[in-house]
């Protein structure tokens, strides 16, 4: 007999694994001068770590001088190198056609794919797949035919709106802790979103490569160790059949979680209001 005491004690099942992949690679984003050091200061987190990331590249961020040199760092350290389109174009714009962002892409795939650990991932600017399914379909029509695959993202958040708010401050520390629970509770929301499909997969989560990462990234890999979760290799992660799924759910893209539960909750991007709130009590 189950009483409600073994319910209780039951444990719950989901393991959870993680993967850290990086998106932009915008030097600028770092917020330092010195952006050789800074790569390399941001390398040397993974390396301590023991994690491989996935890189999912901006071509057309990436064509200064010297920026080779620095990317060639991450692919030689064994980070995979995947495509992030060449002019980073919100695919959900009415006026953007799916030839037009097909050709984007193909023309950072010229780029991407001379580097030794490429990898062919796509991954959509903004997570936007396509606001018809004529559009969306066009990119998994172009996906197939060319051999990439999605790189779907599971756990989002706004890293992104964190690092603004932390130059803006001159690198405070006390950005360090709201920027934990900030990723904590995104985490959390995929995980819930995971379990409700019973999903165990590893859970890819986005950040960039940006000012607040290359500060705290450390303590974002012990604080989810501290938690429970384990850290896989984003290789690892997308091997997993998880991310095989095409979400049939219009306007395409967001989460992969978010997306394959049908969209009913809000979407991780839209806690940017809540977020900044947060961050401008922060400054
Ligand atoms: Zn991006």
């Amino acid at each position: 007999m189950i009483t409600r005491r073994h319910l209780l004690l039951a444990p719950v099942a989901r393991t959870r694994t993680i993967a850290l992949t990086f998106d932009d690679f915008n030097p600028a984003a770092l917020g330092s001068a010195e952006a050789k050091a800074a790569n390399l200061r941001f390398l040397g987190h993974l390396d301590r770590a023991g994690l491989e990331t996935t890189a999912f590249v901006v071509g057309g961020l990436n064509q200064e001088a010297g920026r080779r040199a620095e990317l060639e760092a991450w692919s030689h350290a064994g980070h995979r190198i995947a495509n992030h389109t060449w002019s980073h174009r919100n695919y959900n714009n009415p006026a953007m056609t799916g030839l037009e962002f097909a050709a984007d892409a193909a023309r950072a795939h010229t780029f991407v794919s001379t580097f030794r650990t490429f990898t062919p991932l796509l991954r959509f600017p903004m997570l936007k797949e396509g606001e018809t399914a004529a559009k969306r379909d066009h990119m998994r029509l172009w996906m197939r035919t060319e051999g990439y695959r999605n790189g779907h993202v599971a756990i989002d958040g706004c890293d992104w709106l964190y690092s603004q708010y932390f130059l803006r401050s001159g690198f405070a520390p006390k950005f360090r802790e709201p920027y934990l629970n900030h990723l904590e509770r995104m985490a959390n929301f995929s995980l819930g979103l995971a379990g409700r499909s019973a999903i165990e997969a590893p859970l890819t989560l986005l950040l960039h490569y940006n000012a607040i990462n290359l500060a705290f990234l450390p303590d974002v890999i012990a604080h989810f160790r501290s938690l429970g979760w384990r850290w896989v290799d984003a290789s690892r992660a997308f091997a997993d059949p998880l991310y095989e799924k095409e979400p049939s759910r219009l306007p395409a893209g967001e989460s992969l979680l978010w997306a394959l539960d049908g969209g009913r909750e809000r979407h991780q991007g839209e806690q940017d209001k809540v977020e900044e709130d947060i961050l401008r009590r922060l400054l």
